[in-house]
């Protein structure tokens, strides 16, 4: 028989990859949307995907519409993408990140718990859980956590919600600890995505600068259609566990530049580039350097693109959009 998945966020980075990867698995993909006079499919459409999905209208803050959902479809899997996902904002909003990322998931759970207990259960959790850890060695699944915005705060809820109902009620639940992944349909607001924009507007003389935060920042980037392969097999095991996603390297904000610039025949950035402060987060991390052996040893997964090759792809996705756009105006 086909297997159902319900794919919470679908319209989102993460979402959009996910359902391409368990459609072409042969699932029925369900996708949670909010309710919207114009819905956005551009990720979707980008994949081309959209019209394969099943959506369904519900909101993270609106238990009873979780509840029913759930209760309807009982769907085998359940993968919990939705999220006020900009680190930034969440000082801002921080009552509607919490209501989002953590509440939202303990009402999911409940409706799994009452209405659906064999469903499989997905959490998006996130490396900025780790903060600024106090421990200087290598984060893994055992590092201490140290959130340090209302983000991260709010998904180390989630986070131990999931653990504490597969331990109380025996839920099949595990949460993915993914580490920064990125792609052409990456949000505009994040900087990976701003710069590969910014480059590739500089290239075709619709801009002149790129303005930016704390350019000593380094990150683990990876690519997010290598990382949804890994949620897909967490839910696959035969017993849920929590596991960390990530490269094991880590890059700054000035290679990634090297490398955007450099793929469009601009090597020398620097009069390109403003710095702001007001894109500086008022508590930033410290490097995060990761491993990802228990995924690498129980998934057998491990990431296929590379974080030079991820960039290209971007800045070249970048490209063709704005020249269409360009074409068409
Ligand atoms: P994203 O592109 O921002 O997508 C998030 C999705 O959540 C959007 O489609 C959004 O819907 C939806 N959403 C927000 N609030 C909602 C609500 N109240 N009800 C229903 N849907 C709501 O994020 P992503 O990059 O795909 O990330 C997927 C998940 O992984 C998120 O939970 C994120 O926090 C987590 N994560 C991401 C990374 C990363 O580097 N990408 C790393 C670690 C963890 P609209 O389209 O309506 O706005």
């Amino acid at each position: 028989m086909k297997k159902t998945a319900l794919i919470t966020g679908v319209l989102g980075q993460d979402g959009a990859y996910l359902a391409k990867l368990l459609l072409e698995k042969d699932y029925t993909v369900y996708g949670l949307i909010r309710r919207y006079t114009n819905p956005n499919y551009g990720n979707t459409d980008y994949l081309s995907v959209t019209k394969k999905i099943e959506f369904l209208t519900g909101d993270m803050t609106d238990e009873s519409s979780l509840m029913n959902i759930i209760k309807v479809i009982q769907p085998d899997e359940v993968y919990n993408l939705a999220a006020q996902s900009f680190v930034g904002a969440s000082w801002d909003l921080a009552k509607q990140t919490t209501e989002t990322n953590a509440l939202g998931v303990l009402y999911i759970l409940n409706a799994i718990r009452y209405f659906s207990p064999m469903t499989k259960f997905y959490q998006a959790s996130t490396s900025e859980m780790f903060g600024n850890t106090k421990d200087n060695k290598v984060i893994t699944e055992e590092t201490p956590f140290r959130p340090c915005s209302p983000y991260a705060i709010s998904k180390l809820y989630s986070h131990w919600m999931t653990n504490n109902y597969r331990e109380s009620y025996g839920i099949f639940a595990c949460s993915g600890i993914l580490f920064n992944h990125e792609s052409p349909i990456r949000g505009i607001e994040f900087v990976t995505r701003k710069i590969t924009d910014g480059v590739a507007r500089i290239k075709l003389n619709l801009s002149k600068e790129i303005v930016l935060g704390n350019l000593e920042s380094r990150r683990d980037w990876g690519f997010a259609g290598d990382y949804v392969e890994a949620m897909y097999l967490m839910l696959q095991q035969e017993k849920p566990d929590n596991y960390i996603i990530c490269t094991g390297k880590t890059h700054s904000i000035k290679q990634l530049l090297d490398i955007a610039f450099s793929h469009v025949g601009l090597k020398d950035w620097g009069g390109f580039i403003k710095s702001d402060p007001k894109f500086k987060r008022p508590s930033d991390l410290v490097s995060l350097e990761c491993d990802c052996k228990k995924s690498r040893e129980k998934l057998g997964w491990q990431p296929k693109t590379s974080f030079e090759d991820m960039i290209k792809m971007m800045v070249d996705a970048d490209l063709k959009r704005l020249e269409a756009q360009r074409n068409n105006s």
